[in-house]
């Protein structure tokens, strides 16, 4: 499924080097969290996977079954089943969030060779995938995540996700700034997705979110390198001891 070899970023603008040769290696079904201290590089290798501006590849690679997904453009990476939910859902004013997912799931089904779903068929879908992630009729109407609270921003991010049926899930911190009931929903949520054929790959800071989305395998991440790989005992671990024993221990 996902493939990360020797991975090394730099910021585009400065000499400031971010990741310093990330492996990883996702199958297909599984879900692996990825850990660390604030600042480590966790957002910025969602990033780069995705094709955000401002960072430079400066070795290493990164497929998404066997196909190189940094030499592709943003959306040809959607195309090719990637999706990343963020850390920071952005606004959108004067764009219906209805209007959004639309577009956007046509989009998909076209780089797919689908037929695109009739206005009726995608309002079926859109209101049925809504309800179970408590988003209601009148959310879906507004302009993209304007007004929304944190909660309602990061559901909307896994109806995004829901909607698009992504193989390989990057979800950047979803739980933060979350209250336990909407943490809860967005981890059903995601659950509900999880299937043989589709991978998550989970950043988070705290453990709790793990609670709820059980990873098949943990990686601690730490200035720019993935440092230790474990299974969900480790993320118990970073929560009843820190980051600290980790980072000297591999010290
Ligand atoms: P994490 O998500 O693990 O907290 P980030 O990927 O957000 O870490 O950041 C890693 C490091 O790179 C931090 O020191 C951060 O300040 C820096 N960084 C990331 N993106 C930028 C940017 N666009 N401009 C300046 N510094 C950045
Ligand atoms: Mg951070
Ligand atoms: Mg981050």
């Amino acid at each position: 499924m996902l493939e990360i070899n020797n991975l090394h970023v730099k910021l585009e603008e400065e000499d400031k080097v971010i990741l310093r040769g990330v492996d990883l290696k996702i199958k297909a079904g599984e879900v692996h969290a990825i850990m660390g201290p604030n600042g480590s590089g966790k957002s910025t290798l969602s990033y780069v996977l995705s094709g955000r501006d401002g960072y430079e590849v400066t070795d290493g690679s990164a497929t998404l079954d066997g196909e190189e997904l940094l030499e592709m453009e943003p959306e040809e990476r959607a195309a090719a089943g990637l999706f990343l939910a963020f850390q920071y859902p952005v606004e959108i004013p004067g764009v219906g969030n209805m209007t959004f997912l639309r577009t956007a799931v046509n989009a998909q089904r076209k780089a797919r060779g689908e037929e695109e779903l009739s206005a009726g068929d995608f309002l079926k879908v859109v209101r049925e995938k809504a309800k179970t992630l408590k988003i209601d009729a009148e959310m879906l109407k507004r302009p993209v995540n304007v007004g929304f609270s944190g909660g309602e921003k990061k559901r909307n991010e896994i109806l995004q996700m829901a909607m698009l049926e992504p193989k390989m899930c990057v979800l950047d911190e979803t739980d933060s700034g979350l209250d336990v009931d909407a943490m809860k929903l967005v981890a059903e949520g995601v659950n509900a997705l999880r299937d043989a054929g589709r991978s998550f790959l989970v950043i988070t800071h705290y453990q709790r979110l793990l609670d709820h989305i059980k990873p098949d395998v943990v990686h601690i991440m730490s200035a720019g390198r993935i440092i230790k790989t474990g299974g969900p005992e480790l993320a118990l671990e970073v929560e009843n001891n820190g980051y600290a024993d980790i980072l000297a221990e591999v010290k």
